[in-house]
């Protein structure tokens, strides 16, 4: 096989001209064959500690230089400051630090801070296939784009464009389609409250709900999966709920990585006497000692340990893990003559108890063990921790969601809480953690292509208008749109569409059969670099910055994980002055393309986001108030039934439900691969090509594979491989991978992302949520002709 073998990238069908010229290996971002310099070394026994400040220092000084590091990082996650642009962790509700950020957060910050530039001398001098050639990391340390750059057709480059030319090109090709649904919108996580609900208004407006968003990709699993069982589909705790829980099931989540400053909370509860267990089939530095960069003394000693068990769970082992949980505790439950589950709560809150028991009577213990590959013995070592701790909250992130059986993951994490009533009491609940800052928030204010009716008729009353009701495409079913030339406009409202979604050739096509391809942005990226027959780049401001309108001085608001409402606030002067906001952005392409359709004056809404917030409060159920309550220090809470013990289901009871434990068949060598994040990146942003807590430096083409899968194999650490994706009949590949023996469950493996969404089919989805399924790929390894690397 070669590198063009991929069915699902073309097969026989003729690929448009931009996309047959454009290199594969370049689509997706891979180095030159022979350049695959990942060095292995030794695993951090810590998370944080003095490395993670150094690192925090190193980056922040070279893109921002010292002062305005300090200046900056000074204001992240203050009452008074701008929000964390990285992920979606909560703020403490009280006093809150100095340093109220993590290593992530800092990098996430210089990035945007940077006083780097990719100026339109920058794109004259680049063509968009020398472009492609660089690596994410080398394109993200451009710096900030700071004009509308327009591709025009044929063009093998961007130049710069006018906003007013920049509007008038979209809003002539969106008023050019034969139907609006010809044109899909999605936001990344970053959109405040006020874009984004601006966006939801002029694309319902517009004429169409086509609003996928990146939810689609991380925790829609989630959505569905609570909100069908608990009735909303958000956490049910708060953060201080972990200084009082007796025990903590992180499930499917690497917070050291992806979430740092959840290590501050799992390190208060471990001190206070929880337990903590590890749920994941790599065995994470940041669950294993944290050493709280916060505290000096701290740093000094070996760190505090914070899971106390580690459940070496297979890839997608998880229903067959808490199926055997819980079935353990109903059988102590029996042995103890009912003292064990919370028998009151499940009669007098919950239906569907008794089809779930009998179903978990009918599990074989074999099937139980063998699946989730998790020893007998430690299965009831964790059913004895759930059965006598008063107080368990579960947290859970992609891990859990992006399999075939994402939902059904999700809602056996809710049968366990709900069996012993650990939700909807002080230091309980129900915690899926968001990976984007604002991705929460975005879906609340009417980012979704399935809103509800109440929702619709709610906006179409404010507005005016009647808004569409048929359901709109999410991320996966725009890439087969795109594909299939249904939709012919992509704009997209922050991001790294290409990179971030699956099956990177395919959705590559399918952008490159776009008339039009529109990313307002902050920085180059790869998406930019894979186009409609036309594209544009629209720069915006980014959180760290000021926001001056005609009416003054703006902030906006986003919404943390646990439904806190807040505002945010830039203090730098921004990276140029042709930078609009988000909401600005929204407001110009709306105007020029609805023009006199308009039933709404969306310049003056840019010109005052207090307008904006008015609006939701009138559409959305739990902002009264909005403008006041968001302007207290700290914000405010959305309503949530279920973290008052009310859940907001048709019957108004939680719903246990019965799920069969997944099969893979890995006959034929294969092996269960879960693509993973690095320490250096965050989401599809390349900081750099090192992952310390993995003992990985230098590159990121690796592949963390049991020891004995390697012998079996014959094959050695330090061999080149290719991975080969199996899916029905087609063969997906990415190359140039070494072998890193880690300690991993047998007939696992895990690898970098986005270099292995070549390897994810769009097709694979989780049932329901239509969810990529990217962390459970069937894979085969072939060896390439390459020797074994020196020093591996
Ligand atoms: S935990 Fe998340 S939100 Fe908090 S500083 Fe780190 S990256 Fe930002």
């Amino acid at each position: 096989m070669t590198r063009n073998d991929s069915k699902s990238a073309g097969g026989s069908e003729a690929e448009p001209a931009r996309a047959a010229r454009t290199p594969r290996a370049a689509v997706s971002g891979e180095p030159p064959l022979e350049a695959t310099p990942a060095k292995v070394g030794h695993r951090a026994r810590s998370a944080a500690g003095i490395t993670s400040i150094f690192a925090t220092a190193e980056h922040g000084f070279r893109e921002m230089g010292v002062a305005r590091t300090l200046e900056t990082l000074g204001a992240v996650n203050q009452k008074d400051g701008f929000d964390c642009p990285s992920c979606a962790w909560p703020d403490p509700d009280g006093e809150r630090k100095a340093v109220e950020f993590c290593e992530n957060g800092a990098k996430a910050v210089a990035s945007e801070a940077t006083r780097r530039r990719a100026t339109p001398a920058f794109f004259a001098a680049h063509s968009i296939d020398e472009l492609l050639a660089q690596s994410d990391r080398w394109l993200e340390e451009q710096g900030r784009i700071v004009q509308p750059m327009l591709r025009r057709a044929g063009s093998d480059r961007y130049e710069a464009v006018t906003w007013d030319d920049a509007f008038a090109l979209v809003g002539s090709e969106l008023n050019a389609l034969a139907s609006p649904n010809e044109a899909s919108f999605y936001t990344s996580g970053r959109a405040s409250n006020e874009a984004a609900f601006l966006y939801g208004l002029f694309v319902r407006m517009f004429g169409t709900n086509n609003l996928p968003d990146c939810s689609n990709m991380c925790h829609e699993s989630s959505g569905l999966g609570l909100n069908e069982t608990i009735g909303i589909g958000k956490a049910t705790i708060k953060l201080e709920d972990f200084a009082d829980a007796d025990a903590i099931f992180v499930i499917g989540q690497n917070p050291g990585t992806c979430h740092p400053r959840m290590l501050t909370e799992l390190e208060r509860a471990a001190k206070n006497g929880a337990k903590i267990v590890s749920v994941n089939p790599l065995p994470e530095s940041g669950l294993i000692r944290f050493k709280n960069p916060q505290h000096p003394l701290s740093l000094l000693g070996a760190g505090t340990p914070i899971a106390s068990l580690f459940l070496p769970v297979r890839v997608n082992g998880d229903v067959a893990l808490l199926k055997g949980i819980l079935k353990q505790l109903i059988e102590d439950d029996r042995a103890a003559g009912g003292s064990i589950l919370a028998h009151d709560f499940i009669r007098s809150h919950t239906e569907g108890f008794e089809a779930l028991a009998s179903d978990l009577d009918a599990e074989p213990w074999e099937r139980i063990v063998a699946e989730s590959g998790v020893s007998r013995e430690l299965i009831r070592e964790a059913s004895a921790l759930a059965g006598r701790s008063e107080r368990v909250i579960y947290t859970w992130a992609m891990g859990i969601t992006q399999h075939a059986n994402g939902v059904a993951n999700v809602q056996s994490i809710v049968n366990l809480a709900l069996a012993r009533g650990h939700i909807g009491r002080r230091g309980t609940g129900l915690c899926p953690v968001r990976g984007h800052s604002n991705v929460q928030g975005d879906r609340t204010v009417g980012i979704w292509e399935k809103m509800g009716p109440s929702f619709l008729a709610a906006l179409g009353r404010e507005f005016g208008f009647e808004p569409p009701s048929e359901h709109g495409l999410d991320t996966v079913r725009t890439i087969q749109a795109m594909h299939a030339g249904r939709v012919k406009v992509f704009v997209g409202l922050g991001g790294n569409f290409l990179s971030a979604t699956p099956d990177t050739h395919y959705t590559a096509q399918a952008l490159a059969r776009c008339r039009l391809t529109v990313h307002v942005s902050t920085k180059l990226n790869r998406s930019h670099l894979v186009t409609g027959e036309q594209a544009l780049i629209l720069p915006c401001l980014g959180r760290s910055e000021w926001d001056m309108q005609a009416m003054g001085e703006q902030f906006v608001t986003v919404e943390d994980t646990m439904g806190v409402v807040h505002a945010s606030r830039g203090m730098l002067a921004p990276a140029s002055r042709e930078l609009l906001s988000e909401p600005a952005i929204v407001a110009g392409i709306a105007q020029a393309t609805l023009g006199a359709r308009a039933s709404v004056d969306f310049a003056a809404l840019a010109a005052d986001y207090d307008r904006i917030r008015t609006h939701i409060e009138h559409v959305v159920p739990g902002f009264t108030d909005y403008n006041r309550r968001v302007r207290e220090p700290g914000g405010f809470y959305l309503p949530n039934g279920p973290r008052e013990g009310r859940f907001t289901t048709p019957s108004g009871r939680a719903r246990f439900t019965v799920h069969p434990i997944p099969r893979h068949e890995l006959g034929g060598g294969k092996l269960l691969l879960m693509t993973i994040r690095s320490h250096d990146q965050f989401n599809t942003t390349i900081y750099g090509e090192a992952d310390r807590y993995r003992g990985i430096t230098r590159g990121r083409r690796v592949l963390f594979v049991n020891q004995e899968d390697l012998d079996e194999r014959e094959l050695a650490a330090g061999m080149l491989v290719d991975l080969v994706s199996h899916h029905g009949s087609e063969r997906r590949r990415a190359e140039a991978f070494k072998l890193v023996p880690y300690t991993i469950p047998r007939g696992c493996a895990a690898a970098y992302f986005p270099e292995t969404n070549v390897l994810v089919p769009v097709t694979n989805v989780a049932a329901g949520s239509n969810q990529p399924a990217s962390k459970s790929i069937p894979i085969t390894l072939e060896r390439r002709e390459s020797a074994v690397e020196a020093g591996a």
